[in-house]
């Protein structure tokens, strides 16, 4: 087995009932899916609440749409000013090379937009203009390569466009988003790690890692590669129901990021991606939990809370708050500690 791509290979290898093939059928004619063998291999059979399973297993909720759910739910659509790129703050850019992903997250917040059936990526045309865009706005100073996963292009193409955003003197930090280290540990190759680094600019990955057990120790050497060739590396955490949302798999996944040399960056808020409502959280749980997170881990170990506000106004970091005003004309300040106890202090 490599990757499984259809419900009659994930029936066949035990990773979907039988019975359940012909509904399945329904929502992979749907969505992409695509779930590769160091993923698969983490997979309980036998749990039916399988919190890997659960991301990347499809599931009949997922055509249960929600009037709130959007097709593109974080608005890349309204900041794109030619193919391939978003243009939402003034200083970076999102370049988008590809459609196309190691493994389909079933919470995808681009997943109108990725999969096989989707053009595979930027035209040698598009991506020439994508790149004179970044060149003609001097105020863009960081470029972030996502996608799709950029880690699944050859070592040869992602090559040749870092030499590209190298060549623009005003980009001066490139960042990576990617699943690929956990996904496929064995594609962070030592040449594909020395075609993402620039001579003189850094080069950040960004890892999407949603569980402690996606942290295998493949997964841990392919961070190593990056770390050891000076590559920072950051996290991405979605917060998902019955995945990640009690403190004790926070705290455990948070630990195993910063071991791997992996800084705790964001944790996102589950997008109104379509059919994902089964997967969000409320607000106030995930508040509550990055509460206790505080409480219980190293400062190292603590993400920022955030959620991209519908429509393409970006991102809020989205708490919770430690400080509130008292007093008759809100002259002190009521700050509350990790324990949950409160102290006055005053505004200024
Ligand atoms: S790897 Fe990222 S872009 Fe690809 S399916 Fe998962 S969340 Fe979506």
């Amino acid at each position: 087995m490599t990757t499984l791509r259809t419900a009659a290979q994930l029936c066949e290898h035990g990773y979907v009932p039988s019975n359940l093939q012909q509904a399945i059928e329904k929502v992979t004619a749907r969505y992409a899916v695509a779930l590769p063998k160091p993923l698969a291999d983490l997979i309980d059979r036998n749990d039916p609440d399988d919190p890997i399973a659960r991301q990347f297993i499809p599931d009949t909720a997922e055509l249960d749409h929600k009037p709130e759910e959007l097709s593109d739910p974080i608005g890349d659509g309204a900041y794109s000013p030619v193919e391939g790129i978003v243009h939402r703050y003034p200083d970076r850019v999102l370049l988008k090379l590809t459609h196309i992903c190691a493994v389909y997250c079933r919470f995808c917040f681009r997943r109108e937009m990725v999969g096989p059936d989707k053009p595979a990526g930027l035209s040698r045309a598009a991506l020439a203009a994508a790149l004179d865009y970044i060149g003609s706005h001097p105020q863009i100073w960081e470029v972030i390569l996502t996608g799709g996963d950029p880690l699944i292009l050859s070592s040869r193409r992602l090559r040749a466009v870092m030499k590209s955003l190298a060549a623009i003197d005003h980009v001066k930090v490139v960042r990576i988003h990617t699943r690929m280290p956990v996904a496929e540990p064995d594609r962070v190759t030592a040449d594909l790690v020395r075609a993402i680094k620039i001579k003189g600019k850094p080069t950040y990955v960004a890892v999407h890692v949603n569980h402690p057990r996606e942290l295998t120790a493949q997964a841990r050497e392919a961070c190593a590669r990056l770390a050891d060739a000076g590559i920072p590396l950051l996290s991405q955490t979605v917060l998902l129901a019955g995945v990640n949302d009690t403190a004790g798999v926070m705290d455990g996944l948070m630990r195993a990021l910063v071991e791997c040399r992996i800084k705790p960056y964001y944790l996102h808020h589950g997008d109104l991606a379509p059919g994902t409502g089964h997967l969000r959280t409320d607000i106030a749980a995930g508040q509550e939990l990055m509460r206790r997170l505080r409480g219980r881990a190293s400062g190292l170990c603590q993400p920022t809370y955030v959620l991209d506000i519908p429509g393409g106004h970006g991102k809020s970091p989205i708490g919770p708050s430690y400080v509130t005003r008292c007093g008759s004309n809100g002259t002190q300040a009521v700050v509350e500690d990790f324990n949950g106890g409160q102290h006055r202090y005053p505004v200024r």
